[in-house]
């Protein structure tokens, strides 16, 4: 085994690669930019070296800065983790001229793999089915489009060079397709440096099952089972589970052989992924699936394979590496059942903007028991623009996929973050959505059940006015002397008015909520309705019943704000305040704000231009994605203060609009 090795990437992954490889002896070497000085994955390593300026491409991009680093720590190895450098061939190749042991395949098959329509003609040469369509040279304009007809729609647009799911586009008819080209060929500029597409066809239910497979340097390879991935929000996975709800004995061999056959095809080592499309409009078949495109590294999700097999998949990759030889098929067992949840710091509500600031609060519920949380941020880190919104994995293993599913929800309630918003309450309600519970998933899963599953925007629900009332009463009465009539326990009002009204804005309005203490206990009026409980706070943690329901939230009052966490779900409400003028920051309704720092890379609107709610008003290009920005209601443009290529900051207005 090597004596050390170097993790070049950050956060959880790093976190978790010199997690294992600690425990099998190896000296540890971080690699951090300029915003990750203070950063966990720096703290967990025995060194540490800066490698340049936050953009990933001054600092996790840079491949000669790496090797420089590994050189100058005597790292024996450097594993990749996954994103950044971890499938590109010429980092392998440096590794290799510097002497370095590159967890990861060769450099040939990174290359054969590494786009999409070159990957599909090799395996699909070695007799593995390939979904349909068009993967060629010519790149115009109207060849595509004629491609597409042929194909038959629905079709898909995917950047050949393309991952994260950018530079891809789903489309419907021949009238959409020459402006979802241009959207998906300017997001893989972007994000890839190379604009080339290919056209597949969109297959129908479609399921996304992947195999894990391993290969050695002595000609073994095997694969470690399946995984389902067709949770999936802007394609790209949130929930993914091992193994597959309803898959059939002869499926997951067919799969199986037909991934191992992919990897032997093009000479693989280490970990891999061959990822399949399934078509589930009549279940699974063995018939019924078609390779999409091959990872070439360690995935996010390998936990939930960890879980079923027992095996330690970075362990594998550095004794393969070293020069072990796998275990045969036969020794590789499926035990249980194990689900994963990606927690983002992102808004559901607006389309799954990522959500950048500081983690006020960060409480993650302890792991054991079947639960394992890979964590990359801690309490008081920041989530920044400039690198991938993921806050931490957290993974369920029960002996049913019942067992693992309400435990993961249980687990996604009890999340507390403040700072930036999350998908914690979103990804509980999916797991508990009934539809998802028996198994009934897809990749259009998530689009299909928005309305159930994501939170609603605009005024909070009057439980939620009541709860943060009643705790800025209880706050203010902690904080006043001991004198305060807050601070007894008799419902005694100095004034003897009786009651408290505590006042919240939301929008342009004001929202009054009446508290009264009869008997000790409380009750909360607010909008017609009526909620009676017993409730205590204690520093942050609000405790007791309200309605009948139990209460386990956490709150925060800051200036004008209360911030109240319940059941994975934050929500910052703004208290009025009759001497607070300065209102210029909020959205009120009459500007569109950028939501984050970005680009402007389109402007579909334009002053005096009458709009409708939803319209797209303009595309903002941020953390390599397309955002669309929208109307929020019916208006008329005054205003369009940006042009294309502008780079704006967060809250830079991009449209005014005209008063109402
Ligand atoms: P998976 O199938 O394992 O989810 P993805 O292709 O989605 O793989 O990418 C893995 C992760 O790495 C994603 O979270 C993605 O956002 C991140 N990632 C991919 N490419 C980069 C990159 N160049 N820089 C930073 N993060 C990246
Ligand atoms: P990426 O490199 O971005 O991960 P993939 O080719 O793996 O791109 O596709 C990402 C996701 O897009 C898949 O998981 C699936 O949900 C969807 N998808 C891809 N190809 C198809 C297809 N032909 N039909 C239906 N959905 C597809
Ligand atoms: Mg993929």
């Amino acid at each position: 085994m090597f004596p050390s090795v170097l993790v070049a990437n950050r956060g959880e992954i790093a976190r978790r690669v010199m997690r294992t490889a600690r425990r099998l002896g190896l000296r540890t070497i971080a690699v951090y930019s300029d915003a990750d000085r203070d950063a966990w994955h720096v703290a967990d390593a025995d060194e540490a070296v800066h490698i340049g300026g936050s953009a990933a491409k001054d600092s996790y991009l840079r491949i000669d800065a790496i090797i420089e680093a590994a050189r100058q720590t005597g790292a024996a190895a450097i594993h990749p983790g996954y994103g950044f450098l971890s499938e590109k061939a010429e980092f392998a190749d440096a590794c290799a001229a510097a002497g370095i042991a590159f967890i990861g395949p060769p450099a040939s098959a990174i290359r054969a793999m590494g786009l999409k329509d070159a990957a599909k003609d090799i395996v699909g040469k070695a007799g593995v089915p390939v979904v349909p369509g068009y993967q060629g040279d010519d790149q115009s304009t109207e060849r595509l489009q004629a491609e597409a007809g042929r194909t038959g729609y629905p079709v898909l647009i995917k950047a050949v060079a393309g991952g994260g799911g950018k530079g891809m586009r789903r489309v419907d008819a021949e009238a959409e397709f020459v402006k979802a080209l241009e959207g998906a060929k300017r997001e893989a500029m972007a994000a890839f440096g190379d604009d080339r597409v290919l056209i597949e066809k969109y297959v129908t239910r479609p399921r996304h099952i992947e195999i894990q497979v391993f290969a050695d340097a002595h000609g073994n390879a095997v694969h470690l089972f399946e995984r389902d991935c067709s949770l999936q929000r802007r394609h790209q996975k949130v929930i993914e589970e091992a193994p597959a709800p309803g898959m059939p004995e002869a499926m997951r061999a067919a799969m199986g052989d037909a991934a191992v056959k992919a990897a032997l095809a093009i000479g693989y080592r280490g970990a891999g992924t061959i990822e399949f499309i399934v078509d589930s409009s009549e279940g699974l078949r063995p018939d019924g699936f078609f390779f999409m495109e091959m990872n070439t590294r360690l995935q996010v999700e390998h936990p939930v394979t960890e879980a079923i097999t027992g095996l330690d998949l970075v362990e594998l990759q550095l004794r393969i590496a070293a020069g072990e030889a796998l275990p045969p098929q036969s020794a590789i067992t499926l035990c249980g059942h194990a689900v994963e949840a990606r927690l983002y710091a992102e808004d559901p509500a607006k389309n799954f903007l990522p959500s950048i600031g500081t983690l006020r609060r960060l409480h993650l519920p302890a792991a054991g028991d079947g639960v394992r949380i890979d964590a990359g941020v801690r309490e008081g880190d920041a989530v920044t623009m400039f690198y991938d919104p993921m806050i931490a994995k957290v993974v369920a293993h029960g002996t049913t996929r019942d067992e693992a599913r309400q435990k993961l929800a249980r687990v996604m309630e009890e999340v507390e973050v403040a700072g930036v918003r999350t998908n914690a309450a979103f990804v509980a309600k999916c797991l508990r959505h009934p539809g998802f519970a028996s198994g009934d998933i897809d990749t259009g899963f998530i689009d299909r059940h928005m309305k159930e599953l994501a939170p609603k925007p605009g005024a909070a629900s009057g439980e939620t006015l009541a709860l943060a009332a009643v705790a800025t009463l209880l706050e203010s009465a902690g904080k006043a002397d001991a004198a305060s009539p807050w601070a007894v326990e008799d419902g005694f009002r100095l004034g003897g008015a009786g009651f408290d009204l505590v006042e919240f804005v939301s929008g342009d309005e004001t929202i009054g909520v009446r508290v009264t203490r009869p008997a000790g206990g409380w009750r909360v009026e607010v909008g017609g309705a009526a909620f009676d409980g017993a409730l205590r706070l204690n520093g942050n943690r609000l405790t007791g019943s309200l309605g009948g329901r139990s209460v386990h939230a956490w709150v925060e009052r800051a200036g004008n704000t209360v911030t109240l966490i319940r059941d994975g779900e934050t929500r910052v409400l703004a208290l009025f305040d009759p001497f607070d003028v300065d209102d210029t920051a909020a959205d009120t309704g009459s500007t569109v704000l950028s939501p984050m720092p970005g680009k402007i890379v389109q402007v579909l609107a334009e002053p005096g231009q009458q709009v409708k709610r939803g319209a797209a008003l303009a595309v903002l290009e941020a953390m390599k994605m397309e955002h669309t920005l929208t109307a929020p209601a019916d208006r008329k443009i005054a205003e369009v203060p940006v042009s294309v290529g502008d780079q704006v900051t967060e809250g830079s207005v991009i449209i005014r609009f005209a008063e109402a």
